[in-house]
């Protein structure tokens, strides 16, 4: 069902999930497109930005934002063309980055609203590469992780947007990047095409085994984006001062209580004692300061201009292909940025 002029179709939560979310967990809306009033825009979607915080949206547990509500409007970033609007410096035609959501339509005042102008050469690169999955890498690598050249990086989910972004600007600032991805294809496109010094595959029997050899001179700089099989393998590889900026922790988001097996606590911290390891969490939206983004800004446009980030996404078709794209996502079976074509 494409998107229409008359029709706004908005994908709400219908349930909270327990574990992976299912086909009772989203549900699809129509309504009237709303109408912008006075000191508003009206905003068609054109991109919607999949991300694995979506997951942790849909629980009502304490965290960094507010659940969606049941019944609200899923949380998304998206790409939007400005329709009609009553605001000063936004033109229909315009394209912008707002936080929308899954919908076809919305009416913003303009908060939290950026202008990417009328024709951006690549819209959807402001949700990924040039929005806030590389901003993740960007900041939490290099202010966190501290990376300094000749030391060895590693991380996981190496073949999305964060991962990949993390372990190019590690190669840019001279490091050893070891990338850790799902399956052959993913590892392959890793080393080939985005310059890392090598991919384990973490579903591989050996995975342990073929991480340390991969790391002959320990690891300094671990960028955790998944938690699980591959923390615990990262731990007894780490040299003394490494540090650990905590992004996110994918393996574990579907997690309805905590695992089975033997208490980890006392190796992760026994770890970080010993090895006086720095492991900081962040938070991209509110962990650093105004100026790290305008850095941000200005690497990533000048290395993308000179070739030395690759970028790659995954597009998906229509707005109702959304919730079973998101669970895909969740479960590995996303190549690169995920983005969907809502119009
Ligand atoms: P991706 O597009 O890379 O998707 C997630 C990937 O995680 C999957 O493709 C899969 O890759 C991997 N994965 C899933 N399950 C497992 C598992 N059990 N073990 C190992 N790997 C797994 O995501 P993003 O690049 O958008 O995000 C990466 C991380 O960064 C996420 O944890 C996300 O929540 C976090 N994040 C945090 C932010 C912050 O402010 N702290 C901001 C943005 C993102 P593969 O098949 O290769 O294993």
């Amino acid at each position: 069902m494409p998107q229409d002029t008359q029709t706004n179709r908005r994908i709400v939560l219908a349930e909270r999930p327990a574990g992976l979310p299912d086909d009772d967990t989203l549900r699809m809306e129509e309504g009237p497109v709303p109408e912008a009033g006075p000191g508003e825009m009206l905003l068609r979607t054109v991109w919607l930005s999949l991300d694995p915080y979506m997951r942790g949206r849909m629980n009502d547990a304490k965290s960094y934002a507010e659940p969606v509500a049941i019944g609200g409007v899923m949380t998304g970033q998206v790409v939007a063309e400005v329709v009609a609007s009553d605001i000063a410096g936004f033109a229909p035609g315009d394209h912008v980055l707002a936080g929308s959501g899954w919908q076809d339509y919305a009416v913003s005042d303009g908060t939290q609203v950026l202008n990417l102008g009328p024709s951006p050469e690549h819209p959807s690169w402001a949700l990924g590469i040039l929005g806030m999955p590389g901003y993740t890498a960007h900041a939490g690598l290099l202010r966190i992780g501290e990376p300094k050249a000749g030391e060895t990086v590693v991380v996981a989910a190496a073949s999305g947007p964060v991962g990949a972004t993390v372990g190019q600007i590690a190669k840019i600032k001279g490091c050893r990047v070891v990338g850790v991805a799902g399956g052959p294809e993913k590892c392959a496109h890793v080393v080939d095409n985005l310059g890392f010094d090598a991919c384990i595959d973490h579903c591989a029997d050996d995975f342990e085994a073929q991480l340390k050899a991969a790391c002959p001179d320990g690891i300094d700089v671990y960028f955790e984006n998944v938690g699980g099989r591959v923390l615990y393998a990262v731990l007894p590889l780490l040299n003394p001062f490494a540090r650990i900026p905590v992004c996110g922790m994918v393996a574990w988001y579907n997690l309805t209580g905590l695992p089975d097996g033997p208490d980890r606590g006392p190796q992760i911290l026994g770890t970080l004692l010993r090895m006086k390891v720095k492991m900081e969490g962040f938070i991209i939206f509110d962990s650093f300061p105004r100026e790290a983004q305008e850095e941000f800004r200005h690497d990533m446009t000048d290395w993308l201009e000179k070739g030395l980030i690759q970028y790659r996404e995954q597009v998906v078709e229509g707005l109702e292909a959304a919730p079973g794209a998101l669970v895909d996502l969740l479960q590995g079976r996303n190549f690169g940025k995920m983005v969907v074509r809502v119009g």
